[in-house]
């Protein structure tokens, strides 16, 4: 299944193009996408099998907004690729070293990533992020793909200075309004070749700057969601950030950071790309 947020309302994306949940089903399902995400899950995914009727309408015609537009917990992880953690210098943590982007930082698949004014060290992050689609504590990693309900892809967008600034608590540097885009949809582990492992790419204005897999992740989805169940109870609708390889721009030679302009194109292999323009950046 694909399920995508056309404009607020939840939606199938097929083939580029949306139909409405709610219009699908005759109303058995609630048009809001976290409704959906939350509690009704099981039933889109049987609305899904059935394939849909009409013609649906183009997705680039509607706003696309993000899947999950209220999570109760984004999660993300600081150090989970071998790249980037020699290209930053970095050590790879004892436990993976997971903090948190507020919700108030999601954005849409298309939506503008507006920089801070006078910030110039604004960075793209590529990241593979997986939805929590049943609750859970103490989840074993054998069972831990049970409890997603599908994989989105997504940018830690970054201003490297109030990252750094602030020791090691990342949380507010990351988590500027606009700085988490998600989407274009969440895609169920079954529309995926190999769920553990999928090309993971960025491009910036055209340029490829990141190009990775996440079998190269340190801690893969089964891994995380084994760590954060261990701590805390997961609950639908739940959103993880899993980390990004290496290319970012803070550790080029030179350094690359994004410009008023810029485009940000994330990729994952099946599940689909985001394309985010870059205001005052
Ligand atoms: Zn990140």
């Amino acid at each position: 299944m694909r399920l995508a947020n056309a404009d607020g309302r939840a939606a199938f994306l097929v083939d580029g193009r949306v139909h409405d949940l709610a219009e699908l089903s005759g109303g058995a399902l609630p048009s809001d996408p976290m409704a959906v995400v939350a509690d009704h899950w099981e039933e889109a995914r049987a609305w899904w099998a059935r394939g849909t009727t009409g013609d649906g309408v183009a997705a680039d015609v509607v706003h696309l907004r993000a899947p999950v537009p209220r999570p109760g917990a984004v999660f993300a992880v600081g150090i989970n690729y071998r790249g980037h953690a020699r290209e930053t210098g970095a050590e790879v943590p004892e436990l993976p070293a997971i903090f948190t982007k507020y919700q108030q930082s999601i954005n849409g698949p298309c939506g503008d990533v507006v920089g801070p004014a006078g910030e110039d060290t604004v960075d793209y992050e590529a990241e593979l992020a997986f939805v929590i689609g049943k609750a859970g504590r103490h989840i074993a990693e054998s069972d831990a793909l049970d409890h997603v309900a599908g994989y989105m892809a997504a940018q830690d967008i970054s201003c490297r200075r109030v990252q750094r600034a602030a020791g090691n608590q990342f949380s507010m540097g990351k988590s500027y309004d606009s700085f988490c885009p998600l989407g274009p949809a969440i895609v169920s582990l079954d529309e995926l070749p190999d769920p553990l492992d999928l090309a993971i790419s960025c491009r910036v204005s055209g340029e490829l700057l990141q190009d990775a897999r996440t079998s190269d992740l340190i801690r893969n989805v089964p891994e995380l969601i084994a760590f954060l169940s261990s701590v805390l109870t997961l609950q639908p609708g739940d959103v993880c950030l899993t980390g990004t390889p290496a290319g970012v721009g803070v550790a080029r030679t030179p350094q690359r950071f994004l410009r008023d302009g810029d485009v940000i194109e994330t990729e994952i292999e099946g599940v689909g790309r985001l394309r985010n323009r870059c205001v005052s950046c």
